[in-house]
């Protein structure tokens, strides 16, 4: 059962930054992660504030520079399926249409699935653990199958969205809107470790939502994937995952930037294995180096060891795949 909440529909983002002021106020776009967290204790909500009607955080356009805005409230299945986005930034198309289940697709938003809650199952399942202001993660010690191989301290999640490891890859930024105006963050910083705070998975502070996200103009030459590894083929979160960007000129890569998802509480740009990248040819010999690199500094823990070879396997795959 849901606890009792206000519920509040606004107009504007205005509207919202001023309802979501209220103690308790969570937003809500889709809402396919909120009820559950609500009915699931995973946190108070006392009000929602429903973003549905905010016609301006909707919506794919091109920007002045080149890029595109992808609109907050755009559902997951508008961006796999838009000609713009699958044609300029295949590996966010690839990302978003592997998202859950074409219900979630449909019903289910960019901002929503930036700022859905860690999938932990001690988290959600009742326990008072570190991110929920308690002392104590769980998953060092208990079952930490699904738990992360990087970026873990006081909390060992992974990040469960797939959108959020192809816009680091495409570095994409961020738009927010607050209490005190305006901001854009690239999504870099947009994602926090535990050790900055384990109790929130981005900077987003009180009162504040996600309005857009922008996405820079492509460079010629650069081609982008995502490829995520499941249990099963249906709905299902990563395993393990990687959202890879490369420019390739003259036989040789320029730039490059590989992300993987599942393996730590914010999607993990691996810059070792870029660099056994760039300047190289795209042979055998670049990728398995890079594919090495992926995974150096890994931190298994009891049940999770499988992640390492199954991340240094999806690169080379994947770089394969591109060369
Ligand atoms: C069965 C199941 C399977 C799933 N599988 C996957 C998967 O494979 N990959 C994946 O990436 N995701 C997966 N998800 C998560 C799903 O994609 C998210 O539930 C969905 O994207 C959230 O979008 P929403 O609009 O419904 O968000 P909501 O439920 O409305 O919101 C989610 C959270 O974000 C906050 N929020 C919403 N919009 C904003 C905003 N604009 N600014 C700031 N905060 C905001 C809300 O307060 C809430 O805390 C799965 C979910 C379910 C239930």
């Amino acid at each position: 059962m849901i606890p009792p909440f206000a519920y509040t529909r606004v107009t504007s983002v205005k509207e919202a930054v001023a309802a979501l002021a209220a103690p308790g106020a969570r937003p809500s776009a889709g809402g396919t992660d909120l009820l559950g967290c609500a009915r699931d204790d995973v946190f108070a909500v006392k009000t929602i504030v429903s973003l549905g009607r905010i016609e301006a955080l909707r919506g794919i356009g091109d920007t002045a520079d080149g890029g595109l805005r992808v609109g907050a409230l755009t559902t997951i299945a508008e961006i796999a399926g838009h000609a713009a986005v699958r044609e300029r930034y295949r590996a966010l198309a690839e990302a978003a249409a592997s998202v859950a289940s074409p219900q979630l697709r449909n019903q289910g938003t960019l901002g929503g699935n930036l700022c859905q809650r860690p999938r932990c199952w001690f988290y959600r399942g009742g326990y008072d653990c570190a991110r929920k202001g308690g002392d104590t993660c769980y998953a060092v010690t208990g079952d930490n199958r699904y738990h992360c191989l990087f970026g873990g301290s006081t909390c060992l999640i992974v990040h469960p969205s797939d959108t959020a490891t192809a816009l680091s890859a495409l570095g994409a930024t961020i738009a927010i809107a607050g209490p005190r105006g305006e901001r854009a963050v690239p999504i870099e910083d947009f994602f926090v470790l535990p050790e900055a705070d384990v109790t929130k998975e981005n900077v987003l502070g009180p009162g504040e939502l996600v309005t857009e996200v922008r996405l820079p103009a492509a460079a010629p030459g650069t081609r982008t994937t995502y490829r995520k590894v499941r249990t099963r083929g249906a709905w299902d979160f990563a395993l393990a995952a990687l959202a890879a960007s490369l420019r390739v000129e003259a036989g040789r890569v320029r730039d490059a930037r590989l992300v993987l998802g599942a393996a730590a509480p914010v999607p993990w740009r691996v810059r070792e294995a870029e660099k056994a990248l760039v300047g190289q040819k795209l042979d055998a010999k670049a990728i398995q180096r890079a594919a090495e690199a992926a995974v150096r500094g890994a931190s298994p823990l009891d049940h999770n060891g499988y992640k390492v070879p199954m991340f240094r396997g999806l690169v080379e795959e994947v770089l394969t795949a591109m060369s």
